[in-house]
């Protein structure tokens, strides 16, 4: 290795969810453990060092804020913040990594880096369903997640008669119609996954709701037009069905591109191992999405059967794990450099 060289992080993430299987993430650090081992197993040396990660937290299933390491690593957390959430159960995120030695003293960005890479099998049913062992992702899509909150009246519902009736429901109802459309029309994801209704009696007009518009798309344009017209929609709805309405911003995350260069790599060298590839989008937040905007990024999947994942069922074969490391580790050794 070359003193002061930038270095080539490839890793994931080991924690999970709470009833998640064994791959989603551990199989991207064991990945980077195997590409390591295989260069040893070899004698095989690098201009550039080659650096295993594993993020803390991405889930977010203990500490609720998710990919708190790699958005530390790339800016878009402070350490104070990232130290200061709170686990579900309790104690600090600072004071764990305390209690577990894993809290490091190296100054975050302290050394350089050369480009990040990722293997994480693809959670979602594409790649089986083409036949394909490697899915080569150019993009992540955004995400804009709106909370709505409808007011109008709880009365009777024996003696209001229906033209006096502000039902907060009924607003509630035409929104959830009306994601729906603004997805299917913008080529993207509209989706209400959360209603709350009040008071939730049989016999009372709902007086309030609350209800959350979740919206994504690949194009960050698209996604700016999709969340306008919801704003109107919504608005109009409410004024239609005479309810109040606030709308609120609960989380924002902006498309991002991964390496174009990074993913020519990748697809020669499935080419070269003979090996079926397919270009997809990432539904689904990676640590690969935080570094993307940092450092040249590639996110590469490989398929995961039914496309079953957050589930003790997830399942990819030893086929497909290898042909994820096989490509992983050509990567790597393009970016890294090989020493004659
Ligand atoms: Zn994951």
């Amino acid at each position: 290795v070359e003193p002061g060289a930038a270095q080539v992080l490839v890793g994931s993430h080991l924690d999970t969810q709470p009833n998640g299987g064994r791959f989603d993430g551990a199989y991207g650090v064991l990945a980077g453990l195997e590409i390591v081992r295989t260069l040893d197993d070899r004698g095989i040396r690098t201009r550039r060092p080659l650096t295993i990660v594993s993020w803390s937290n991405e889930e977010g299933a203990r500490f609720p804020l998710a990919t708190t390491g790699s958005s530390v690593f790339s800016g878009q957390l402070s350490l104070e913040d990232a130290l200061a959430q709170r686990a579900v159960d309790g104690p600090t995120f600072g004071a764990e990594l305390a209690r577990l030695r894993a809290a490091g003293g190296e100054e975050v960005g302290a050394r350089p880096v050369c480009c990040y890479l990722e293997v994480h099998i693809e959670q979602g049913p594409l790649l089986e369903a083409s036949g394909s062992a490697i899915g080569i992702v150019t993009r992540s899509q955004g995400l804009h997640a709106v909370e709505v909150v409808l007011t109008g009246s709880a009365l009777h519902a024996g003696t209001t008669p229906m033209e006096l009736r502000r039902d907060a429901l009924v607003g509630a109802a035409r929104i959830v119609e009306l994601v729906s459309e603004l997805g299917r029309a913008a080529g993207g994801l509209g989706t209400v996954g959360h209603l709350l209704v009040e008071p939730n009696s049989r016999s009372v007009i709902p007086g309030s709701v609350r209800l959350v518009v979740d919206l994504r798309h690949p194009d960050v344009a698209a996604l700016d037009t999709m969340a306008a017209r919801a704003r109107d929609g919504i608005e109009a709805i409410a004024r239609d069905a005479r309810l109040e309405v606030e709308l609120d911003t609960l989380l924002r995350v902006d498309p991002v591109a991964f390496d174009e260069e990074g993913n020519r790599v990748l697809a020669e060298a499935a080419a070269r191992l003979d090996l079926a590839s397919l270009e997809l989008v990432s539904g689904a937040v990676h640590d690969a999405v935080k570094l993307a905007p940092v450092v040249p990024a590639t996110l590469t999947f490989v398929p995961c059967r039914g496309g079953v994942s957050h589930n003790p069922g997830e399942y990819a074969s030893p086929e497909h794990v290898r042909a994820g490391c096989d490509v992983l580790l050509q990567a790597a050794l393009a970016r890294a450099e090989v020493v004659p």
